[in-house]
């Protein structure tokens, strides 16, 4: 086993590191740059006008960046003097250059530094954007380097720890399994070709049985000139394909459409099961899910609970409609929180959400609904001008029926017998069972 494969444990997503440094000797630039990325992102960046003010910046408070945006020309350092600086501080950079300058963009492109920029593009603004989100996001993804070459595994490595990934490296094909199998954050894998054992299309293909395109995706690379790689990699279901030997530029570019990709596709997949206001899961996702649920654990393990705001007619019209979103937020935020990991939330309309929890005993139904009752009922809900909501909720409660349907519409029924009893109350039905332990 690979020794890096045990140094790292999980996933360090607990960085604290949130802003980017941003250092130019145009100020009008560096304001625009900043706006912009703090607008579009909520990322937070300090802008330093030489190198003595981004060496106090990084004095000051050494820990909050994660990123280096600079330029090479600056009023008190020269480019390779400004280059040595930032690549000793370990902070991955980023250089935004004025002028074209081959000579110069070589000399950047053979040191650690993730991307070479030219500012006065149309779009460079809009690209500069994009590569702050993508670093900012990278340190959530894990990365696995699988290569029977140490020096070539070496290579990859460093480039994508600078790129801001968790990187576990792998020296065979048993070994990326093993290492895929402990760690379902990886995201990312480069497998080389040639290797012993077992070769990366043999990898790629075992790797695909399990980690679908959606969640991982695969990068291929080889040194060999065997014209039907390319496609025999793609076809064993790689994502993409990179001959060695690569540039950096070129490594950087694939990997971050690649990654670029699964955010897509994950952006994509919360459009299709998200509610849109709140985050929880909407309702089409409620009943697909739901229903597996309900196919695979049965009844009597379910319990399903429809709940919706007291008066919310009332809160729309004394405080306004966007007062009425926020107030929707809270109460599905208290459902989110409250919820079991293996329960299913769900906004289902307006201001009505659904919940089937799993495995609820029959003698904690009652206090389950009470407590988030209740939790809802001691929410004051504070809004942009200083005022704040409190309402309320009913909720109606089932825990049995035929199917997920049938247990959701006596919840319904459930839900109507507590708004007409005075609202603000939990209602279940009293027969059966499980009904009588709950009554
Ligand atoms: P009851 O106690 O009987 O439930 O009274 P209610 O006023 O809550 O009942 P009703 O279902 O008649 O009204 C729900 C209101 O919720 C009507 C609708 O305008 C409002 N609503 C639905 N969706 C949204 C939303 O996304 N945002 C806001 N602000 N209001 C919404
Ligand atoms: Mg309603
Ligand atoms: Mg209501
Ligand atoms: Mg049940």
């Amino acid at each position: 086993m690979h020794p890096s494969f045990r140094a790292i444990p999980a996933l360090n997503t607990e960085s604290q590191a949130q802003a980017i440094l941003l250092v130019d000797n145009s100020r009008m630039f560096s304001g625009m740059v900043a706006a912009t990325i703090h607008e579009r992102l909520g990322l937070p960046v300090t802008v330093a006008a030489s190198l003595a003010e981004a060496k106090q910046a990084l004095a000051r408070d050494p820990g909050c960046y994660f990123l280096v945006f600079t330029g090479l020309v600056l009023s008190d350092a020269d480019p390779d003097t400004v280059l040595a600086f930032f690549v000793e501080s370990g902070l991955p950079m980023v250089v935004v250059s004025g002028v074209y300058d081959e000579a110069i963009r070589q000399k950047v492109l053979s040191r650690p530094v993730v991307d070479c920029v030219l500012k006065n593009t149309p779009g460079s603004i809009d690209y500069l954007v994009w590569l702050a989100q993508r670093l900012d996001r990278n340190r959530r993804i894990g990365a696995l380097v699988v290569d029977d070459s140490a020096s070539a595994r070496a290579l990859a490595a460093t480039m994508l720890r600078l790129y801001g990934f968790t990187v576990i490296e792998a020296a065979g094909g048993e070994e990326a399994l093993r290492a895929v199998a402990a760690n379902p954050w990886i995201r990312l894998v480069i497998a080389d070709y040639e290797m012993p054992e077992m070769d990366g299309l043999e990898l790629t293909r075992r790797l695909r049985a399990t980690c679908t395109r959606d969640r991982m995706s695969i990068i291929g690379i080889s040194g060999a000139e065997a014209p039907s790689l390319v496609a025999r990699f793609l076809k064993h279901g790689a994502n993409d394909f990179l001959h060695k030997p690569y540039s950096r530029e070129e490594f950087f570019c694939r990997v971050s459409q690649n990654v670029d990709n699964l955010d897509l596709i994950g952006t994509l997949q919360d459009l299709a099961t998200k509610d849109f206001l709140t985050g929880l899961p909407n309702r089409r996702h409620f009943f697909d899910h739901g229903g597996r649920m309900f196919q695979a654990e049965g009844a009597a393990e379910l319990t399903t609970g429809m709940l919706d705001i007291d008066h919310f007619k009332h809160i729309n019209d004394s405080y306004g409609h966007e007062a009425g979103d926020i107030a929707i937020r809270a109460v599905a935020n208290a459902v989110a929180q409250h919820v079991g990991p293996r329960d299913l939330p769900s906004r289902f309309g307006g201001e009505e959400f659904a919940i089937v929890a799993s495995g609820l005993l029959d003698a904690r139904v009652r206090t389950y609904f009470e407590q988030l009752r209740s939790d809802i009922e001691a929410m004051d809900i504070p809004l942009p001008d200083g005022r704040s909501i409190r309402l309320t909720v009913s909720i109606g409660v089932c825990t049995s029926g035929d199917s997920l349907s049938a247990m959701l519409a006596e919840a319904d029924r459930q839900l109507y017998v507590a708004k007409a009893a005075g609202r603000n109350r939990v209602e279940h039905a009293a027969s059966g069972a499980r009904e009588a332990a709950f009554a």
